[in-house]
C-alpha cells in the first residue's frame, strides 16, 4: 500500500493509559502469548464487543514507542482517515469515529477490555479499539501479513461501526440463534471492509492523498480472511471443527463475503442476512 501520513485526527491515543486488572504491565512477549492463548480457544477474532459496565480508575503514563511503532500509529491513522471518507460518501448521515490506540488492556463503555480480545468495535461509544501488537501476531502466529492484512483488519472494524450507524447491530431482524447472528453480522462487516477495498484498489487514488493498493495487495487481504475463519482456528486449537459454535463464519465465508464487498463496492450487495447459503 501507498499512503501519506497524516495529522492523526482519526486516531486516540491511549497507549499510556493503564486500566488496570489484567496484571499490568505485561511486556510485549506477555501480550503476544495473551493474544494467542484466547484466539486458539477460539474467543473474538476482531469482534463487535456487548456492554460490560465495571469502572476503574486510569492512569496516563508516557508513552514509550519506537520509530516502527509511530509508523504503524500514522498507517492506522491514514487508513482510519480514507475508510471513513468512503463511508461518508457511502451511506447518508455518517458519523466519523476513531480508532483507540492501547497497550494490553482498555476501559470503554464496553468494559474492561484485554488485548487478548483482538481489536474490537463498541457500539456503546461508537469506537474501534486496537493494541499495535496485534499486528504482529496477525502475520507471525496467524500466517497474515502485509499492510493490507491490517487495513483489512481495520476495514472490518469500521464495517461494525457502520452496521451501529445503520441500525443492523439493534435491530436487523433475524429468526436464527445468537450464534447464527453473530455470523451474519461478522460476515457483513468483511463485506463491508471489500466495500472499502474496492475504492482503495481505484487508480489515480495518491493524487488526492488517498492510500493506493500495490500489487499483491488484494492477496494480502484476502489470504488474512481465510486466516481467521472459524473452522480454520477450531481447527488449529482443537484438532476438530464445531460449527454451532461458529461466530464469524468460516474461511471461504469470510473469504467470499470480503471478494463480494470488493467487486461490487456496494453494501447493498452485503445483505448477508437475506442470504440463504
Ligand atoms: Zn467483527
Amino acid at each position: 500500500m501507498r499512503w501519506t501520513p497524516g495529522n492523526r485526527g482519526n486516531v486516540q491515543d491511549a497507549r499510556g493509559r493503564s486500566g488496570g486488572g489484567y496484571g499490568m504491565p505485561l511486556g510485549i512477549g506477555g501480550v503476544v502469548i495473551l493474544l494467542v492463548g484466547s484466539w486458539l480457544t477460539g474467543v473474538n477474532l476482531f469482534d463487535v464487543v456487548g456492554s460490560g459496565g465495571s469502572t476503574e480508575v486510569v492512569a496516563e503514563r508516557p508513552v514509550e514507542s519506537t520509530p516502527e511503532e509511530e509508523r504503524l500509529v500514522d498507517f492506522v491513522d491514514a487508513v482510519m482517515g480514507d475508510i471513513q471518507g468512503t463511508w461518508s460518501s457511502k451511506i447518508g448521515n455518517y458519523q466519523p469515529t476513531k480508532a483507540v490506540l492501547f497497550r494490553d488492556s482498555i476501559q470503554s463503555a464496553c468494559g474492561m477490555s484485554s488485548a487478548a480480545t483482538g481489536p474490537f468495535y463498541c457500539p456503546g461509544d461508537r469506537q474501534v479499539y486496537l493494541d499495535l501488537s496485534f499486528f504482529n501476531a496477525l502475520h507471525q502466529k496467524l500466517g497474515a501479513p502485509g499492510d493490507f492484512a491490517q487495513a483489512y483488519v481495520l476495514a472490518h472494524e469500521m464495517g461494525h461501526h457502520v452496521q451501529n450507524l445503520t441500525g443492523t447491530l439493534e435491530s436487523q431482524p433475524f429468526s436464527g440463534n445468537a450464534n447464527e447472528r453473530s455470523v451474519r453480522v461478522e460476515l457483513q462487516a468483511d463485506c463491508y471492509a471489500g466495500v472499502w477495498g474496492n475504492e482503495a484498489a481505484k487508480p489515480g487514488r495518491d493524487a488526492a492523498g488517498k492510500v493506493e493498493l500495490d500489487p499483491g495487495d488484494v492477496e494480502e487481504g484476502l489470504n488474512a480472511a481465510a486466516a481467521i475463519g472459524d473452522d480454520r482456528l477450531q481447527g488449529k486449537s482443537q484438532g476438530r471443527i464445531a460449527p454451532e459454535s461458529f461466530t464469524h463464519g468460516t474461511s471461504a465465508q469470510r473469504v467470499s463475503w470480503f471478494k463480494r464487498g470488493m467487486e461490487t463496492g456496494d453494501p447493498r450487495a452485503c445483505d448477508t442476512f437475506a442470504d440463504s447459503r
